[in-house]
């Protein structure tokens, strides 16, 4: 396939309004690529060169695309930029510019090598190379593959095809249907890498996806946890459980293979180099091959505790790194093992994979075990979740001793109980930004005045509005909140969005907020939940409590499932039985 063709098929899923077509048309690309191409081509797609956890990025900054499009349409860079400033967005002026330009056949596998090359360019002279190889690509193609070139060179290629998306797309390729969706998604939760998945089933059919294994070097989806309203429940429900404190700090798999070591947040991002603490000290351990799973938390040694999440986030933006760890250095609290030493561990009953976790950092002042204990009376429960809360945790969470490691499920094999203040929700939800209405009087100067935030509705891989967002931010929040939001913005509803509303501005679902209210009501306003003439789901008085960006992806947010089971437990509270 050329890139041009890929082009044509990117300028289709950019106007799409529904996800069913997204699916379509995605599947119709799909059935058209060989077994070469489709890898490139799905992190493409995808604005990307390589699989997420891979931490390579083309992200070009502005000034160097203009240069480049100067370069390539021999055209002065004031003009390039005159033109960006009537246009406002570089992959038109590099389609404007080239409007005359080739018609070349170059195949999407020759783009994607090209594209490469210019991202890993380094060192010295290396501004100069990245331009002049991009310059060379955009001369040699059609206006379109030259707007979409830009787009994906920017980092701002935003189609709205989430990973789900992919998979529906690569099922409906081969079998007209989403029937392999389970195959193709439980191998997802073992590699991460929707590319090598994309090539493993185009070259090797259903069987060989099923033989993809858990390997060192590509981070496992997380195992999640569920929610139940209190220790009675909890109880009720799984009998003799672990319980462990809950930490609030970010979730972190550490992968060991001999002397290198990458840390991976959970979505599946690269934190090795923020994490130094923690590398050098799985670096130390003594088996050949690891992987490991817990949760990082910075440490204040003047105060003597474990610092909130934003802390530990902030270790993210500060510069210093080397600095950062010795303000706020880390810990992690190593609650799994899923791999040791060549041998798969995701299958074994919890119990037998947490005595070997034990024995695996015994002595590691870095790595250190989450303490546990077991018990199937509500009373020991119930202590101890008042206890962790009276440390400063944000509770505990439970586990059933004898379940497996399930990657990417949520299920009540983990149970997560936090603090319980009455009549409120007894825990906040992960919402994602989708719109923002422009303020009046003092928000007027932050461009944004409400936010209009929804949940994730995994079943059908959408995201349904809950509530509109005003309270709860700082004057420095709302302020970044508008610079992300610049980023984000696109000009119609993306088509995995549903909503009655209709905001000032569109966003793509990307940012996650976590964010505290009173209860949820039912509400005809709101997609949340909504399901004929039956009303949706609103939130009571949201107030943000945190940005989580630094750990989540927007199909990491609270789905609407849970949303209607909180308001089941809520409607429980309220008329006690
Ligand atoms: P939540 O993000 O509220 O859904 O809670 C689940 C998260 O709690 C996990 O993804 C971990 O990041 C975190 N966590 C903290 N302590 C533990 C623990 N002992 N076991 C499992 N998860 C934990």
């Amino acid at each position: 396939m050329t890139f041009a063709e890929l082009s044509g098929y990117l300028d289709r899923l950019e106007s799409t309004s529904s996800r069913n077509e997204l699916v379509k048309t995605l599947a119709e690309l799909y059935a058209r690529s060989s077994a070469d191409e489709i890898q490139p081509l799905t992190y493409l797609i995808q604005g990307r060169l390589v699989p997420f956890f891979e931490p390579i990025e083309i992200g070009l900054g502005e000034k160097l695309v203009i240069a480049a499009i100067a370069q390539a349409f021999a055209t002065p860079p004031d003009e390039v930029a005159k033109l960006f400033g009537r246009l406002g967005d570089l992959g038109q002026v590099a389609a404007t510019l080239s409007a005359h330009g080739s018609n070349s056949r170059l195949p999407v596998a020759e783009v994607h090598a090209r594209l490469m090359e210019i991202a890993v360019a380094s060192g010295a002279g290396s501004v100069e190379k990245k331009r002049s190889l991009f310059a060379a690509l955009l001369k040699q193609v059609d206006p379109v593959s030259a707007k979409h070139l830009v787009r994906i060179a920017l980092g701002r290629l935003r189609l709205g095809i989430g990973d789900p998306t992919v998979l529906d797309a690569l099922s409906f390729a081969k079998k007209g249907d989403k029937s392999l969706r389970p195959v193709l998604e439980g191998a997802y939760n073992r590699v991460s890498d929707l590319g090598l998945i994309a090539k493993t089933f185009w070259s090797g059919g259903e069987s060989a996806v099923n033989a993809l294994k858990v390997t060192v070097g590509r981070p496992i989806r997380s195992q999640l946890a569920e929610r139940l309203p209190n220790p009675e429940a909890v109880i009720k429900r799984l009998g003799l459980v672990a319980v462990q404190p809950k930490y609030d700090g970010i979730r972190v798999q550490i992968h060991k293979n001999g002397s290198e070591v990458r840390v991976f947040s959970r979505n599946l991002e690269d934190y090795t180099l923020m994490f130094s603490e923690l590398t050098a000290a799985a670096q130390a351990l003594k088996d050949e091959t690891l992987i490991l799973d817990g949760e990082a938390i910075a440490y204040s040694k003047e105060l003597e505790e474990y610092l909130p999440f934003q802390l530990t986030a902030s270790r993210r933006r500060q510069h210093g790194i080397e600095q950062a760890a010795r303000e706020l250095p880390l810990v992690a609290f190593i609650f799994d093992i899923l791999y040791r030493n060549g041998r798969d561990l995701t299958e074994l009953p919890y119990e037998e994979r947490l005595a070997m976790v034990d024995a695996v950092i015994a002595g590691s002042t870095v790595l250190l075990p989450a303490p546990i204990i077991k018990t199937d009376s509500v009373e020991v429960l119930t202590k101890t979740l008042l206890d962790n809360i009276s440390q400063g945790l944000e509770g505990v969470v439970v586990k059933r001793p004898d379940s497996k490691y399930q990657a990417g499920a949520r299920n009540f094999n983990w149970v997560k109980l936090k603090r319980h203040t009455s009549g409120e929700l007894n825990d906040t939800v992960d919402l994602v930004l989708l719109g923002y209405y422009f303020g009046k009087g003092k928000r007027a100067e932050f461009g944004v005045g409400a936010l209009l935030a929804g949940v994730y509705d995994a079943e059908h891989d959408r995201f349904a509005t809950i509530t509109k967002l005003g309270t709860g931010l700082s004057d420095a929040e709302w302020r970044q909140i508008h610079e992300r939001a610049d980023r984000l913005q696109v000009d119609h509803r993306p088509a995995r969005v549903e909503s009655i509303l209709t905001p000032d501005v569109w966003l793509e679902p990307e940012v996650v907020v976590e964010v505290m209210a009173d209860e949820i009501t039912p509400s005809p306003r709101h997609t949340a939940g909504k399901a004929g003439d039956e009303p949706g789901f609103a939130l009571r008085f949201p107030r943000v409590v945190s940005f989580r960006g630094a750990d989540k992806r927007p199909e990491d947010a609270t789905t609407v499932k849970e949303i209607a089971s909180l308001f089941r437990q809520q409607r429980e509270r309220k008329t006690p039985s």
